[in-house]
């Protein structure tokens, strides 16, 4: 009234009151005074009606929005009290029985919660903060997630989020990492105890797991060895036949496949050692991954080949035995044959043996076979074969070798032998030899061969022996 009366009084004289002011006049500007201050009044009381019915309906609005959340909220005052909760679509899923499921809605039991209450200490200093609690009810533990968020100088909201599902599951995740770290090292433990190497490999061929043993092989820790791709350690040329049989194993939904190879693996130290990789599949956490089992056979693959080699060869002599000499010529004619190329056999006996044995033992006479065949071995190539095919009777194949070359190799043999001396038991032993040659350009039947062979070479024994006979100098003398 003071302010408004000074205002029509500043605007009715503005260079300030006169001395004689009219009475009438002063008390018309009083009255105009009031009424506008009216006015104002009643401007001031229709805004305030609306902010009062906006205040409603944003409380309203938020009741709702709180209503409809699936957290719970609570107004929290200045001293910490919990003054309202509203629950909201607080829903906890893992609480079954209905007590506990009131118990955890009811506004007691937060006001009597130790870890709420620890929660809210000095909450008036803090604008917000968040925390997670555990909540027990009774026989149930509950795992909520706490933000406290002050709203105005003396009102705080506090909004409960329900955590148990996502513990619930980190929890059982970690049991699962747990239990998958205890059948690993299991596992671990059973490849190791595994008297042969083995080789866990995983979808793209990398290491997951190596035992023992192979890292011993190896000489590399299993640290090294993790991530790699064995390949590296397999030799160049079964590297192909490892690669598709572990693919195989990959790519087959049946997972009892098992299978076998054998092998070379180059080893980091330049050696090689001859495997058996048995290969199975493993589905281990969902994965498929790929067993090998890996045995050491250098020692069984050079007793077989020791084994061959005693199979094939005449015990005193080395030279193949009959058997395998046979073998082995007849496949190298039938090359020959179908490359057109000429085959040659030489048969060979030496000269009245029986005498060496007669006049020297027969310890000498077997120091004469063996001196023989090292020297027909010091005549011919790598690719000719040498067999015995009886007591001083030798027989050679000459694969790729025509008439003529045959005799020049034929006639080497014989003057080689002629040359050669003998020491034996303190003696000096000189003898010599008989030959009788074939050579065949088409195939034919390899005992045919050797008939003629014999043939021509009892033609030599008839006319003075140390000599060659073939099919030239036999029709030219007959
Ligand atoms: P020819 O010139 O007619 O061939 O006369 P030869 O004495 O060589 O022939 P013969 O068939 O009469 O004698 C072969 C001898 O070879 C008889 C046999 O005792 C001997 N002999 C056979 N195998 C062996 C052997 O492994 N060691 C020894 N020391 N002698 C053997
Ligand atoms: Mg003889
Ligand atoms: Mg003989």
């Amino acid at each position: 009234m003071h302010r408004m009366l000074k205002r029509q009084l500043k605007k009715a004289y503005p260079n300030g009151l006169p001395d004689n002011v009219e009475f009438s006049h002063f008390i018309e500007l009083i009255e105009q005074a009031y009424t506008s201050m009216s006015e104002e009044l009643s401007i001031t009381e229709r805004s305030l009606d609306l902010s009062c019915e906006e205040l409603q309906q944003r409380h309203d609005t938020l009741s709702k929005i709180l209503d409809a959340l699936p957290d719970m909220s609570m107004w929290i005052d200045q001293d910490g009290m919990i003054r309202d909760i509203r629950v909201g679509c607080f829903n906890p899923p893992l609480v079954s029985k209905e007590d506990e499921h009131a118990s955890i809605t009811s506004l007691e039991f937060y006001k009597n919660s130790v870890p709420l209450q620890h929660f809210l200490t000095g909450h008036e200093k803090v604008g917000s903060k968040r925390g997670e609690l555990e909540l027990s009810c009774e026989t149930f533990t509950y795992y909520v997630e706490a933000r406290l968020t002050s709203v105005s100088k003396h009102r705080w909201l506090l909004v409960i989020r329900d955590i148990s599902l996502r513990r619930k599951l980190i929890e059982m995740q970690t049991q699962r990492l747990d239990q998958i770290k205890r059948t690993q090292k299991q596992l671990q433990g059973l490849i190791n105890a595994a008297p042969t190497g083995i080789l866990i490999t995983d979808e793209s061929t990398k290491l997951v797991m190596v035992n023992n043993y192979i890292c011993q092989k190896l000489s590399l820790s299993s640290d090294e060895l993790l991530g790699r791709n064995p390949l590296s350690f397999i030799a160049k040329k079964y590297r192909l036949e490892y690669l598709s049989e572990i693919q195989k194993h990959i790519s087959y939904d049946d997972t009892v496949l098992d299978s076998r190879l054998d092998l070379t693996m180059s080893l980091p130290s330049n050696e090689t050692m001859q495997v058996e990789m048995a290969f199975s599949t493993l589905l281990f956490e969902d994965k498929k991954l790929v067993i090998t089992a890996i045995t050491d056979i250098s020692e069984r693959k050079r007793l077989e080949d020791q084994l061959r080699v005693l199979a094939s060869t005449d015990p005193l002599t080395g030279a193949y035995n009959r058997r395998s000499f046979h073998e082995l010529s007849h496949k190298a004619m039938s090359t020959c044959s179908r490359e057109q190329q000429a085959f040659s056999i030489l048969l060979l006996d030496l000269d009245f043996f029986k005498r060496v044995n007669d006049n020297y033992g027969h310890s000498a006479g077997d120091e004469v076979l063996i001196t023989t065949v090292k020297t027909i071995n010091d005549c011919i190539r790598e690719a000719d074969i040498l067999g015995r095919h009886g007591g001083e009777e030798f027989v050679i194949a000459l694969p790729n070798t025509d008439s003529k070359r045959a005799k020049e190799i034929a006639n080497r043999i014989r003057q080689c032998i002629e040359e050669m001396r003998v020491h034996a038991e303190g003696n000096i032993i000189a003898l010599t030899a008989s030959i009788g040659l074939v050579t065949k350009t088409e195939s034919c039947d390899f005992e045919k061969l050797i008939n003629q062979a014999d043939c021509y070479l009892y033609f030599a024994k008839d006319n003075g022996r140390n000599q060659v006979v073939d099919e030239q100098t036999y029709l030219s003398q007959n």
